[in-house]
């Protein structure tokens, strides 16, 4: 199959309907005024023109509370992994949010391998829809160059007026596609209205930094100790709500939860977040990140800094979530702006 197809706005919701043979279908629709992911039983609960959803869809690849495995205590001390998955579409995705899954899957496939991650990604078809307006005044996705497609999903849905374009990106999407007569070949006039709307993007994103990604890595390597982090940390509350909406965010804590009977019990895994209180509390009662300072420089590092050293890409993907939700207003792009403005102050002697 070629790698760009098309289908028409009146044959949309066939194919929609059709992706129960593929698994469950989970996408963005609307509640409360806002949007969430939700698993889509008619499909028309599907609305694809939306901001940033509450909550990435990173609870369906990496769920906020999942049961590892059962045990027992009595007679025999054993356990058992739970492992029950099933296949499911992802769709609707935006371009920031895959990059979030392309954060996931760089640390969740680095040994020791995470099975259960695993498990449920591979059984996951991701359908991106890609942005043609910018979603608000908190996003940075231009700045971090995520506002665009760049592979990550099976399958990406441009809107181009009276039709989606479709970029094949994966066996799976072949699978997807094929024998559905309605899903057409694309020909040249169809490239050139992609270009188009490409063109006319790139007029409307603007990016939200001062500086470029480049410049990013020697502001965070010389700003460790800036009055910044004192100024954020004074104004945070300690919530972790800016760590739950995050995409790439994946620190987690493991509970055994024993039956009344004291015979057996289960093992959960749960999400946890470094601006919780005791996060870095250890044993005998040290604290290795004392202080809301340091727990925000921590996960601004966690960002822009160690996951660069690690992995070689920045784990920051633009959404904006964490400062649309921050009740202290703490800005992320502000705050990554005035640590470019003081750098470049400390570099001219300023
Ligand atoms: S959401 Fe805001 S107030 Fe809450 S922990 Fe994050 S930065 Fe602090
Ligand atoms: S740090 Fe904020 S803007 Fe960046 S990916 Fe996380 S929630 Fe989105």
């Amino acid at each position: 199959m070629e790698r760009y197809a098309k289908i028409s706005k009146k044959d949309f919701n066939r194919w929609l309907e059709s992706l129960e043979d593929h698994g469950k279908l989970y996408g963005p629709k609307k509640k409360d005024g806002r949007h969430v992911f939700r698993p889509i039983k008619d499909v028309k609960e599907l609305d694809l023109n939306y901001i940033s959803t509450i909550l990435p869809p990173k609870k369906y690849y990496f769920p906020q509370k999942e049961r590892l495995l059962k045990f027992k205590i009595k007679p025999f001390k054993t356990a058992k992994a739970i492992r029950k998955f099933e296949e499911f579409v992802l769709f609707g995705v935006h371009t920031c949010d895959i990059a979030g899954i392309q954060c996931m899957d760089v640390v969740f496939r680095q040994e020791p391998l995470d099975a259960n991650y695993i498990n449920r990604k591979d059984r996951m078809t991701t359908v991106g829809i890609e942005c043609l307006t910018p979603c608000d005044k908190y996003a940075n996705c231009v700045s971090m160059g995520n506002h665009v497609p760049k592979g990550g999903y099976d399958i990406m849905l441009t809107d181009v007026g009276n039709k989606y374009i479709i970029h094949i990106n994966s066996a799976k999407a072949e699978s997807i596609l094929r024998q559905r007569s309605y899903i057409k070949k694309c020909i040249s006039a169809d490239r050139y209205l992609l270009d188009a709307v490409r063109k006319k993007k790139e007029k409307i994103f603007k990016e939200e930094f001062i500086g470029r990604l480049t410049e990013l890595y020697a502001v965070f390597s010389k700003l460790y100790d800036s009055e910044i982090w004192k100024d954020v940390g004074k104004r945070c509350v300690g919530c972790g709500n800016c760590t739950a909406v995050c995409p790439t965010c994946y620190c987690f804590d493991v509970l055994d939860e024993v039956s009344l009977n004291l015979n057996d019990g289960l093992r959960y895994r749960l999400w946890n977040s470094c601006q919780m209180d005791d996060f870095a509390k250890v044993a005998g009662g040290e604290d290795f990140r004392p202080g809301r300072s340091a727990r925000q420089r921590h996960r601004y590092y966690r960002k822009f800094k160690y996951p660069i050293d690690k992995f070689s890409r920045y784990f920051c993907t633009g959404c904006g979530r964490c400062s649309r939700t921050c009740m202290a207003e703490i800005n992320l792009t502000e705050t990554v702006n005035s640590l470019i403005r003081e750098h470049r102050n400390v570099s001219i002697g300023i």
